[in-house]
């Protein structure tokens, strides 16, 4: 098995960007930005485009990190759920964070073509499920109000693509897409290149002064002046300014990618867009026709990749059992920055220095978003960046943040199996509910009994009807039962006559109870022939008796 971690992975300039270039004489230039991630390197192919001249300071090389071990999914928004912005920004700032997002994705996509970097292997249509049978109010608030395409899936629609009761409905998104998310930063890198940016690899960045007009920048073998910088180090910025780095969680994601399923997998997953889960658990598309790339477990502590090898493998058994065990060939990953609000870093702490992280899980379009806002901020003084101003740099918390975030993500992760296991033991009550009334419909249409009208509620009657008049009930019928006190009941009535070809037969024994007789009290009487004499089968008995086999196979609830 392959295992990478915050490694080089592959792609069209991988080769040409491995040969590290440090950075071991001083420099001058307008912009100096720290760290080649997606980040990074869209801030800097934004700025020099724009004219600048561009220096991009990285510790390890390009793509190290998360940036270069992503699944590649591009969709607009934020990790925050849009109804947690808007009541922390209301509805207008909310809009307009969106679109924003919206042109970050659109970047992408105009540069995401073979042209531009070779292998990108540009896909349309993602589809995000939910593990729950309840509604999603989101469907008409991003049409409508948010402008996004957007398709409501059925949860037949959903297992149609899907082979799973996991996922109920789905929000299709058709203009989403994905990429070879590992090619496009090194793409990215040769596009940023290309347009005149320096790239220096193997160069960490150990601390900025950013206090006078011009500020100063010091790495291990050289001195850097520069006008702007552009903190984009992620999680591990550190020294430079480590207070920005203790605002962000740092949480470990994994992805693996299984050998070749053939065609178990097909049989199983016909949707060939990537596949997300609300609750942010699940994320996974096939790869390559028949191999599936599945990103599941988080940590907030730093494991071997290894180590989920057989999470992942486990958890995609548990969505889709048919599949069997399948084995991991890769397993790759980094880690995200997650801030205490959920939105993005984006901005200019003070003049002259500022700052791109914190994009979390949903880095591909909102990455692209800043380096736009940056790059129009520092050099046409475009100040949309300041929408993000509401989402200040908290504090997260150090290592008791840490622990406090394994909990929240282990809590968030139980309270969806468990909402998704309600939800899929609802489903099943449904369909015993429907096999139920589907077979006494039978029994009824058997015994030629019409269903019985639903009675309207005294307040609905005409005025026209004739007043109610209390009906006596019928006693039921009880079998005189000896030693017991109490009234005596008149013995049941005689047998139900049966008819045989017209002719009435009586039952062989005498003892025998007819078994629909508790029914008959209330029912009309059955109409026409039987075609045997003997005791009646009692349909609805039989339709009872099948619904209780059908019970005693579903699990019980959860508890
Ligand atoms: C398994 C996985 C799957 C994912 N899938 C998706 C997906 O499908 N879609 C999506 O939108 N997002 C996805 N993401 C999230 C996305 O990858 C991240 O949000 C994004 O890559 C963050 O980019 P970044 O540039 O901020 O950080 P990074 O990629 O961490 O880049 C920061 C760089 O800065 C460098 N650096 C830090 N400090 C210094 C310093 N002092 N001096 C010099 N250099 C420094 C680091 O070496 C690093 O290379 C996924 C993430 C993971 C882990």
């Amino acid at each position: 098995m392959i295992e990478i971690s915050t490694s080089t992975g592959s792609g069209p300039d991988a080769a040409s960007l491995r040969e590290p270039t440090r950075l071991s004489f001083d420099l001058d230039v307008d912009i100096c930005i720290v760290g080649a991630g997606l980040a990074g390197l869209t801030v800097a192919l934004e700025t020099a485009r724009l004219g600048a001249s561009v220096a991009v300071l990285e510790g390890r090389h390009v793509g190290w990190n998360a940036s270069g071990h992503q699944l590649g999914t591009v969709l607009p928004g934020f990790g925050l759920p849009v109804a947690d912005v808007i009541d922390r920004v209301g509805f207008e700032t909310t809009r307009e964070l969106w679109s924003l997002s919206k042109e970050g994705a659109e970047f992408i996509r105009a540069l995401a073509t073979e042209e531009q970097i070779p292998g990108i292997d540009f896909s349309e249509g993602v589809l995000e499920v939910s593990n729950v049978d309840a509604g999603d109010r989101r469907l008409r608030m991003l049409h409508e109000d948010f402008a996004t395409e957007v398709e409501g899936w059925q949860v037949e629609r959903v297992r149609d693509q899907l082979r799973t009761d996991r996922y109920f409905h789905g929000i299709y998104y058709p203009k989403a897409f994905q990429i070879d998310g590992r090619r496009y930063v090194h793409g990215l890198a040769a596009l940023a290149r290309r347009a005149g940016v320096r790239i220096f690899e193997d160069t960490p960045v150990v601390s900025i002064d950013a206090s006078g007009v011009r500020k100063r920048i010091v790495t291990p073998t050289a001195r850097l002046r520069a006008s702007h910088i552009v903190l984009a180090g992620n999680v591990h910025l550190g020294t430079p300014l480590q207070r920005l780095s203790d605002t962000l969680l740092p949480v470990w994601r994994y992805a693996g990618v299984t050998v070749p399923l053939g065609g178990r997998l097909s049989a199983s997953i016909a949707f060939r867009g990537s596949v997300r889960d609300s609750d942010g658990i699940d994320h996974f598309r096939i790869v390559d026709g028949d191999r599936l790339m599945w990103a599941s477990p988080e940590t907030t502590w730093r494991m071997r990749p290894q180590r989920f090898a057989g999470a992942i493998a486990r958890r995609i058994r548990t969505i889709f059992p048919q599949l069997g065990d399948v084995e991991i060939e890769e397993v790759f990953g980094g880690v995200t920055g997650e801030t205490v609000h959920g939105m993005p870093q984006i901005g200019q702490l003070q003049k002259g220095l500022w700052v791109a992280s914190g994009f979390g899980r949903q880095g591909l379009s909102t990455s692209a978003m800043a380096g736009q806002l940056i790059a129009r901020g520092i050099l046409w003084g475009d100040e949309r960046w300041r929408l993000f101003s509401p989402f200040e740099l908290v504090w997260a918390g150090g290592p008791i943040g840490r622990v406090a975030g394994q909990i929240v993500g282990l809590w968030g992760r139980g309270s969806s199996a468990a909402a998704g296991a309600l939800a899929r033991y609802r489903e099943r009550v449904r369909a015993r509910e429907k096999f139920r009334e589907a077979k006494l419909a039978e029994a009824n249409r058997q015994a030629g009994v019409r269903p019985a009208m639903p009675r309207r509620p005294p307040s609905e009657r005409p005025a026209s009807d004739p007043p109610l008049r209390p009906r006596s009930r019928p006693s039921r019928p009880q079998p005189n039962r000896p030693g017991r006190s109490g009234p005596v009941h008149p013995a049941a009535p005689p047998p139900v006559q049966l008819r045989e070809g017209g002719r009435r037969v009586e039952p062989k024994d005498p003892t025998y109870k007819d078994p629909a007789y508790k029914d008959q009290t209330h029912m009309d009487p059955v109409p026409g022939a039987l075609p045997q004499a003997e005791p009646a089968r009692d349909p609805v008995r039989d339709a009872d008796a099948a619904i209780s086999q059908e019970s005693e196979k579903l699990p019980s609830p959860p508890v």
